[in-house]
């Protein structure tokens, strides 16, 4: 699994799952160093922002292709509106672990 490596220090000491929920109202701290470690605000609240709205349009997407092909009921509706949020959203959260670096807060 992959760490981060802790700006602070340089050290990787920040596992991936640790990253995937900071935030940039909330922080976590070098196990070496002790430094309190963020994400950028500009850059996560811009990713957030695009999931969100990648989220919205591949359920949407999801639900028009369900619907076109006369799969109207519920449930089907609702599972093709949730798979096609995933596959639209997952490209971006695969761009933003890519681009994500961290900043010492
Ligand atoms: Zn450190």
């Amino acid at each position: 699994m992959k760490t981060y490596n802790c700006p602070a220090c340089e050290r990787s000491t920040l596992s991936f799952w640790r990253v995937q929920f900071l935030g940039p109202l909330r922080s976590i701290r070098c196990d070496a160093c002790g430094a309190r470690v963020s994400v950028p605000w500009l850059l996560s609240s811009l990713f957030g922002l695009l999931a969100t709205g990648a989220a919205w349009v591949g359920g949407l997407a999801g639900i028009v292709v369900c619907a076109s092909s006369n799969l109207v009921s519920g449930s089907t509706l609702a599972v093709a509106a949730l798979l096609g949020a995933v596959v639209v959203t997952a490209p971006v959260l695969w761009l933003y672990g890519r681009v994500l670096y961290l900043v010492v807060k």
